[in-house]
């Protein structure tokens, strides 16, 4: 079985509506998908069946921070209808509505014409978030790719990178545990953090009330990948999985296209009933 437990459709930043997103990863081989889009659950309410193809485990990606570094919290098996996180999430809409304004404010006392008007347009969902300002950015002829996007204006430690007004780790936990799920630590390698900052995290996380890690996310080394095998065994932390899937136009990042867990962890899926797809 192909559990690919980390993707993203148009609800959020990816390309593909959830259905189509569905359809794909079946196609990539995936047997069991979760759709954890950055902070909303419209892909939820825009599903009204299951694809037989693929079996849906639903999901959210909670944006957070931590010793004032951005990091990111999956839910897993939510209840989407659950009104605490439905709550949490209108409050993380507003947030990113407020961030996005001092993005563009930011843009524009680097001599950029202020993008907030063009950018709500782009965005033109629940989800605003950096990558619409890349695609303005491109756009407007001012950087020729979104990589360049980000690396001058909105990557970390520039301009764009405002990090500060997120819900608190504890409470996005909170958050899922109070809607069934189960709170994973999103791509624990992707932070720039040091083994022994990353094991404080994963034990705050712990502490908030987090129960599975990302021992793989997408293409990474196997050193990190055994690495945080050995962490999610000392922390009794479940193991997870998944590609982060956003766009089948990026080659290097297809639903379940990653290396399997590696021997020793427990995987998050085996604390939950097993159907076939
Ligand atoms: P935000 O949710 O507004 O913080 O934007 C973060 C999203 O931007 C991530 O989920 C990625 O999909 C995308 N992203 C982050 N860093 C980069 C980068 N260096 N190049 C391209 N996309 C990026
Ligand atoms: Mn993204
Ligand atoms: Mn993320
Ligand atoms: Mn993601």
């Amino acid at each position: 079985m192909i559990y690919d437990l980390h993707s993203h459709s148009n609800a959020s930043d990816g390309s593909l509506a959830p259905a189509d997103l569905l359809c794909h990863a079946a196609e990539c081989g995936v047997d069991v998908l979760a759709i954890t889009d950055h902070d909303t659950l419209d892909a939820y309410d825009s599903l009204d069946k299951q694809l037989p193809a693929v079996r849906l485990i639903t999901g959210i990606e909670l944006s957070t921070s931590w010793n004032r570094i951005g990091v990111h919290i999956v839910g897993l098996n939510i209840d989407p209808a659950n009104k605490v996180l439905r709550d949490g999430v209108t409050r993380q809409k507003g947030i990113r509505f407020e961030r996005a304004r001092t993005i563009a404010q930011r843009l524009a006392k680097c001599g950029i014409p202020d993008p907030f008007d063009a950018v709500v347009e782009i965005a033109g969902g629940s989800y605003i978030g950096r990558p619409h300002f890349a695609e303005h950015l491109v756009a407007e002829g001012i950087v020729k790719d979104s990589k360049t996007a980000f690396r001058k204006y909105l990557g970390a430690g520039k301009p764009g990178d405002v990090r500060h007004g997120w819900a608190s780790l504890d409470e996005v936990v909170q958050w899922i545990n109070s809607a069934g799920g189960t709170a994973v630590l999103a791509h624990p390698a992707k932070y720039g953090l040091t083994k022994s900052r990353t094991r404080a995290l994963a034990k705050d996380f712990r502490h908030s009330g987090g129960r599975a890690i990302e021992v793989v996310c997408g293409s990474q080394q196997s050193s990190m990948t055994a690495y945080l095998a050995r962490l999610a065994i000392e922390l009794d932390l479940d193991a997870s999985c998944g590609s982060d899937f956003h766009n089948p136009g990026f080659a290097w990042s297809r639903p379940g296209g990653f290396e399997p867990l590696p021997a020793g962890v427990r995987p998050i899926w085996d604390t939950w009933q097993t159907h076939s797809p």
